[in-house]
């Protein structure tokens, strides 16, 4: 069967066309960066962008959200209603879904977060081939930029065109409405991609230096140099930790639980009563952050909890890379 293809400028008409049926959100511009949120205008659409300010997690795990209401009179609380509107996810890097996939690991083992889970029904991906920036190493992490896990629908960028995949029914259902839209494809493969930020060495390796790297010295090395402003967490696809909190509406019996975005960076993530915090240190704050991306989760799910998408590097206050701590261990 001969691949098809969709010209760049025939891609506000496939976005018209999924509006119709689904919530559409795609990555957008912002001043000089992109964002990702529901498409009203399908022209505003861009495939050809590096990355987003912040991950698609914010449409899974809000940074503050409303997970139960009470009457404290009546001692009964309710859960708020969840949608699960149809929702088409397009134009995503690879990365982008690795770290839902790693969120759904979190959300859904053990005692499982219906409140995320909820949100993950009804979602389709359309993915796009992407060409990595100085900050991005998702290949040391082990995501090529060929790997479509997850995707029901893939575009490969060539020649002003996209060369599109359907990976699923549902992917196929979709491309099947597009038809008016493709044309026979010409290329066949994938792109040759190169990565400038890498770690030294591949992914197998480095759970068994990290665990022998307790004591290293580049913890208190960078821990100087950073501000503990918590944003590396807080843009990071794979950070998923929240505080949660009541509030109760003054002079009524009615409140509310929120559960907001957290970060392992800040003094005050594991202050208990009394005033004690068990990482009290930042050097001890930084490996902490390193070993939930590299090694803790690791030997749980034998993938580490970093997809390379280097968003911790580009945003970072201080310029802590987190490539060159790991290549200082590596
Ligand atoms: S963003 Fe940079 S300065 Fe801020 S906590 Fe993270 S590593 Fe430290
Ligand atoms: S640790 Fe940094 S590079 Fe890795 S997934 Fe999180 S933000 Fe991206």
């Amino acid at each position: 069967m001969s691949s098809k293809a969709i010209a760049r400028e025939k891609i506000p008409d496939a976005v018209s066309l999924l509006k119709a049926k689904y919530r559409v959100i795609a990555p957008v511009p912002k001043g000089k960066t992109f964002v990702f949120k529901k498409i009203g205008n399908p022209q505003e659409v861009v495939l050809d962008y590096n990355t987003t300010i912040l991950p698609l997690k914010k449409f899974f795990l809000p940074p503050d959200e409303v997970i139960v209401k009470y009457n404290l009179k009546k001692r009964e609380y309710q859960e708020p209603e969840i949608e699960s509107e149809p929702t088409v996810f397009f134009g995503i890097h690879n990365y982008e879904l690795q770290g839902i996939l790693r969120l759904d690991y979190a959300f859904g083992t053990g005692v499982k977060d219906a409140t995320y889970l909820k949100k993950r029904e009804n979602n389709i991906f359309i993915g796009v081939t992407y060409t990595p920036d100085d900050y991005h190493f998702a290949e040391s992490v082990g995501i090529p930029t060929d790997l479509k896990e997850g995707f029901d629908i893939f575009l490969t960028k060539y020649n002003g065109h996209y060369r599109v995949e359907a990976l699923t029914d549902k992917g196929k259902n979709i491309v099947s409405q597009w038809s008016e839209f493709l044309e026979d494809c010409s290329y066949d493969g994938d792109p040759v991609v190169h990565f400038k930020n890498k770690l030294k060495q591949s992914v197998a390796g480095i759970r068994e230096i990290f665990h022998g790297a307790y004591n290293h010295p580049v913890w208190k090395e960078t821990s100087k140099k950073c501000y503990s402003c918590g944003t590396c967490n807080l843009v990071c696809p794979t950070c998923y930790c929240f505080d949660v909190s009541d509030e109760v509406v003054l002079g009524t019996d009615q409140g509310a639980r929120s559960r907001r975005w957290d970060s392992c960076q800040i003094l005050g993530f594991t202050e208990v009563a009394g005033g004690e915090a068990f990482r009290e240190k930042r050097y001890d704050r930084v490996r902490h952050r390193m070993s939930r991306k590299f090694a803790y989760i690791m030997d749980d799910r034998d993938r580490p909890f970093c997809v390379g998408c280097g968003r911790c590097i580009r945003q970072c206050t201080a310029d802590i890379s987190i490539t060159d701590v790991m290549n200082a261990l590596l």
